[in-house]
Formats: C-alpha cells, sequence, structure tokens
C-alpha cells in the first residue's frame, strides 16, 4: 500500500501490520487509529522591524488512555498536521514500549527559528503556549523539546503556563534547564538511549561494538550525544552528515573539534577533520552501524538498496519509508525501530515529571542507572515478541505498544 507521503499514512502501515498479527478487534483498532484531539492555532507575533506576522501552530493528543499526552514541541518550516499527528501516534506507542504512563501527543509551529531573533522566539513560544493553554498542564499534556526547540524554549513554556495559572508549575514541561526543575541527564537522555540499544544489538548480533564502525546522519540532541556515547565505548564514528552536508574520516573523526566546529558553523559541513560527503555518500558506507538521528523519510526506496549496515538504529522518528524498512528487513539489516531506540528522551522526561512533582530530585547516576534499566527492559520486550511472532523488531514493538495500550482500554471500558 502507498502511503502517497503521508507520514500518518505510514504510522497506520506500520501499526496495521501489528494489529493483524495481534487479531486486534475492530473496535479497539478504530479507536487506536484516530488522534483524540488535533488543535490548529493562529499565533500572532510582532516582529523585530514592527511588522505582525501570524505562525500557525498545532498540538495533536493522539491517545490518553495511559496518562497525560506527552511529546515534543518542533519548530520547523515543513510542520504540517499529517506530520503531527504521526509524531504524536508514535508517541503513544513510545511511552507504551518504554512503560511509563502516558498517552502520546506532539506540537509543532510552521516556522524557521534559525531567521528568528531570541526575542522573537521567546514571543512566538509564549503565544502558542497561549493559546493552548487549555489543553496542557502536568495532567492533561506535558510537551518538551524536539527538533529546533530546547531548553530555554521549554523555560518559557513553564513561565507562561505558570503565569496563567498563578503559580509556579515546574511538571508542566519536561526538558526545563536544570535550575528550574530540569533533570540532570535530560539532555543527554535520547543519545544514551540510542547507545544502550546500539549496544544492545552488537550484543544480540555477536559482534563487539569496540572497533565498530558508525554513520549518522544529523549532529543535534540525538546525533551527537549518541556518537559521543558509542565512541566511550570504543565505537568509531567514521562520518556525519547534516542538512548542509557531511564529513568522513576512516581512522575516526575528532568529535571534540567537530563540536566545536558545529557551535561555529551550526552545521558539520567544512570540517577540515575529514573529507567532505554527501548525504547521498553517507547512506551507502560500508560501516556496522548506520544512525539516522534528523528528520523523518531518510531511507527510502531510493537508498535502501545501497545501505551495508548490519544494524541501522533510529534516533530520529521516521526516518524509514515502510516499503525500505521490508527491503533491509529482507535483505538480513537489523533495524532498531524509533519507538524503542529513541525512547530514552521521553523515558527521563518521565524521571524529570516524577522528580518535579515529588519535589526531590536524584543525581544524575540514579537517572542513568534508572534510564539503563528501562532501556532494557523496553529493549528486551521487544526482542522475545520478534522471536515469538517471527517479526520484525517494529512489528514487535508495536505488538508490545497496542497491547499494553488495548489491555487497558478494555478494562476502561467505554464512556457512554
Ligand atoms: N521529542 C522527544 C521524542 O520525540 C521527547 C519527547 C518527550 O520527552 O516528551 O521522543
Amino acid at each position: 500500500m502507498a502511503t502517497n507521503g503521508s507520514i500518518f499514512g505510514a504510522m497506520l502501515q506500520e501499526f496495521d501490520g501489528a494489529a493483524r498479527i495481534l487479531n486486534l478487534e475492530p473496535g479497539i483498532w478504530k479507536i487506536l487509529t484516530h488522534p483524540k484531539r488535533q488543535i490548529t492555532v493562529s499565533c500572532p507575533v510582532q516582529m523585530d522591524n514592527g511588522e505582525i506576522e501570524v505562525f500557525t501552530g498545532y498540538r495533536v493528543q493522539y491517545n490518553i488512555t495511559l496518562g497525560p499526552a506527552k511529546g515534543g514541541i518542533r519548530y520547523h518550516p515543513g510542520v504540517t498536521l499529517d506530520e503531527v499527528t504521526a509524531l504524536a501516534a508514535w508517541m503513544t506507542w513510545k511511552c507504551a514500549v518504554a512503560h511509563i504512563p502516558f498517552g502520546g501527543g506532539k506540537g509543532g509551529v510552521i516556522c524557521d527559528p534559525t531567521r528568528m531573533s531570541r526575542r522573537e522566539l521567546e514571543a512566538l513560544t509564549r503565544r502558542y503556549v497561549a493559546e493552548i493553554i487549555d489543553a496542557i498542564g502536568p495532567e492533561k499534556d506535558v510537551p518538551a523539546p524536539d527538533v529546533k526547540t530546547n531548553d530555554q524554549v521549554m523555560a518559557w513554556v513553564m513561565d507562561t503556563y505558570s503565569m496563567h495559572v498563578g503559580h509556579t508549575s515546574t511538571a508542566v514541561v519536561t526538558g526545563k534547564p536544570l535550575e528550574l526543575g530540569g533533570s540532570l541527564g535530560r539532555r543527554e537522555a535520547t543519545g544514551r538511549g540510542v547507545m544502550i540499544v546500539t549496544r544492545e544489538s552488537a550484543k544480540h548480533l555477536g559482534f563487539e561494538i569496540k572497533g565498530a564502525t558508525v554513520a549518522l546522519q544529523g549532529f543535534g540532541n540525538v546525533g551527537s550525544i549518541s556518537a559521543e556515547l558509542l565512541a566511550e565505548l570504543g565505537a568509531r564514528i567514521v562520518a556525519i552528515a547534516d542538512w548542509k552536508g557531511g564529513v568522513y574520516n576512516g581512522g575516526g573523526l575528532d568529535l571534540v573539534k567537530l563540536t566545536d566546529h558545529v557551535r561555529q558553523r551550526k552545521t558539520v559541513d567544512g570540517f577540515s577533520g575529514g573529507d567532505p560527503l554527501t548525504n547521498e555518500e553517507l547512506f551507502k558506507l560500508d560501516v556496522d552501524i548506520l544512525i539516522p538521528a534528523a528528520l523523518e523519510n531518510q531511507i527510502t526506496m531510493e537508498n535502501a538498496q545501497s545501505i551495508r549496515a548490519k544494524v541501522v538504529v533510529e534516533g530520529a522518528n521516521g526516518p524509514t519509508t515502510p516499503d525500505a524498512h521490508r527491503h533491509l528487513h529482507e535483505r538480513g539489516v537489523m533495524v532498531v525501530p524509533d519507538i524503542l531506540a529513541n525512547s530514552g528522551g521521553v523515558t527521563t522526561s518521565y524521571f524529570e515529571w516524577v522528580q518535579d512533582r515529588y519535589g526531590y530530585f536524584w543525581t544524575e547516576k540514579e537517572v542513568n542507572e534508572r534510564l539503563e534499566a528501562k532501556m532494557c527492559e523496553a529493549f528486551g520486550a521487544v526482542l522475545q515478541n520478534s522471536l515469538k511472532f517471527r517479526v520484525d523488531l517494529r512489528t514487535a514493538a508495536y505488538i508490545v505498544a497496542i497491547n499494553r495500550v488495548a489491555t487497558v482500554t478494555r478494562m476502561r471500558g467505554m464512556y457512554a
């Protein structure tokens, strides 16, 4: 079935494959394939040049059966309601696979934050939050960072919400700065989770992570930390590409120098510690591990044939199209699906929400140990289901997630 470029269509294809194996009853099937709430808002902002711009924003609460909606807010020119809905659905399955008491949500604003001043970004954030204020809250919907949003944006979210309700409410959003209720380890958590599942996958496939070669697409929060932590385990990071260009060094890239370069230039492109590389070339490299950690629809039928990695670990959400995924699976490439691979971020968001509500904060060691335990539990459950049902890891992850959400839906029963 073609998805006609719809990201939500791709999500439905993945869902249907698992639901069929589970023999999911039609009623629950219908519930789980419909978003509960889709909110569209217009956010007027006075720009620095005095003119007023109106930005379109979305917040989708896909499913709140297991708890408050949970999921990031992205700022990107390419944001669409279709994309945000798919991402909110993926958050639902991700939280269920991670075994944390949250539903799935996602937000997005159509804008180009790289071309906006700090003041404009703050004004946009506050107006967007004000427009969705009735829908969010520690018990309702808890946003977090995503593509091109960060801890400062989360601080503005927290402040705007707190001003509206008349008291400081830290648990309304996660991924905040440490000083205002953030959790130690949250910034690194998605990358740490990617490292953990990559290590577990290598163990399962029977190859050493030490000396294994790694190529990454994306060097933002997820890509850079994944690279750093895998390098700490002795892996060799040989290639990184981003929106502008890439760099290759067969002997291993110097990540400290590369991070410095990226801080100044906002891209890995032009880094002198390796040879230039395009995104197309990245996917053809003879490496052990390939980590797409940028945006959706990056591994398609155009480039899947040339992928030579043993394992693809999806740091990004939705980086592989359903066709390309089938092709990789048939060729014996192990794909660790997004809803498992990048769930370290939301798992540590859960820890942050717990600490905020408790008013008592954990050490970084405690956070990392709990994350390690949660990621290994999730990886184990998915692997076990993939062996039991003889399916790929993505279908297995959906089986775990759908089972958990469907069980609670049945137990709660129908309201009215
Ligand atoms: N944006 C991240 C994700 O896609 C984190 C969401 C969260 O922490 O709520 O998983």
